[in-house]
């Protein structure tokens, strides 16, 4: 199964993942960490990659 990855040089702390999926990312210092890879169950995670204005979110 896939996780959720954040790249860190992209990221411009935007919220936007973490307001869609608050038990997969939280903002941290102005950058998004993954807290909870396998709560995308919860939530939308590939919407909320699609809505990262610098695609800093990718799946492994
Ligand atoms: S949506 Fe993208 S830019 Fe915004 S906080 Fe999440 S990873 Fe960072």
């Amino acid at each position: 199964m896939s996780v959720p990855v954040v790249d860190m040089d992209l990221c411009i702390g935007c919220g936007s993942c973490s307001e869609m999926c608050p038990e997969v990312f939280e903002l941290r210092d102005d950058k998004a960490w993954v807290i909870g890879a396998d709560k995308c169950s919860t939530c939308d995670c590939e919407a909320a990659a699609d809505t990262c204005p610098v695609e800093a979110i990718k799946f492994e």
